[in-house]
């Protein structure tokens, strides 16, 4: 297959790298990622400024491009412009971090993957469940044999797949659950300096919490130690508050 490969790290991220190594094996694939980290710019696209586009060089071992947009950006410059063919699948990750429940809203890891399916892309983003000294390799190869099974899983068009690894060594993985999105979302910290300046500023310092014990949900389901996988689209209505509100029309 053609595979485009992307993240929102940044293309000098080890997750990328590792990714990149596990698919290559298989698969013609070309990088086109963010040239620094884009972490939490969500499903941003630029367009007040110009996208400038860099081919990699030898020093990253990868063919591709560092673009100066976000992850969405290089979906959707990948497809238009830079690629001479459209891929067969667009895989984004490994990002540093779990992608899970209302954070997805955030992720621009997820929100590659998004912008392929809507795209009419099969697509896959993969996250790993760590801020530290995280050891890629085993998400990587899942991530290579999830690839190998994704005409098996039949996923629909404009669906993608949302794959969070925990970061524990292979023979305390639990298994694989297909699961719905939880209700983890980061919880506000902030914390209040002073630059030398003298002016104040503020640091995001929040954690990522959410209910436990249902293992049907992302979250719960990765402490638990499964690898989780949930169909994500990008339609954001709520179809029973639609349909009563339809039927209750009172206008
Ligand atoms: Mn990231």
């Amino acid at each position: 297959m053609r595979i485009l490969l992307t993240n929102d790290d940044g293309v000098y991220a080890p997750g990328l790298a590792a990714l990149h190594a596990a698919l290559k094996a298989c698969h013609q694939v070309t990088v086109v990622a963010p040239e620094t980290e884009q972490s939490a710019v969500g499903h941003a696209i630029t367009l007040s400024d110009p996208i400038r586009v860099r081919p990699l060089g030898p020093r990253t071992g990868f063919a591709g491009f560092a673009v100066s947009g976000t992850p969405a950006d290089c979906v959707k410059l990948a497809l238009h412009e830079l690629l001479p063919q459209k891929p067969d699948l667009v895989v984004s990750g490994i990002n540093l971090g779990a992608n899970l429940g209302v954070n997805l809203l955030y992720s621009g890891t997820v929100s590659a993957a998004t912008e392929a399916a809507i795209q009419d892309l099969p697509a896959v983003a993969v996250s790993l469940g760590t801020l530290r000294d995280p050891d890629f390799s085993l998400a990587a190869r899942f991530a290579a044999g999830l690839v190998e099974k994704l005409p098996q899983l039949d996923i629909p068009p404009r669906v993608s797949l949302n794959v969070n690894v925990p970061a524990v060594a292979e023979e305390n993985i639990k298994g694989v659950r297909f699961t719905r999105q939880s209700d983890a979302r980061l919880m506000e910290r902030f914390i209040r300096r002073t630059d030398p300046r003298g002016h104040t500023y503020y640091w995001q310092a929040g954690e990522t919490m959410g209910s436990q014990g249902d293992l049907t949900t992302d979250f719960p389901a990765l402490l638990a130690g499964y690898i989780t996988i949930t169909p994500v689209n990008h339609d954001l209505t709520h179809l029973d508050t639609l349909e009563r509100l339809i039927k209750e029309n009172p206008f």
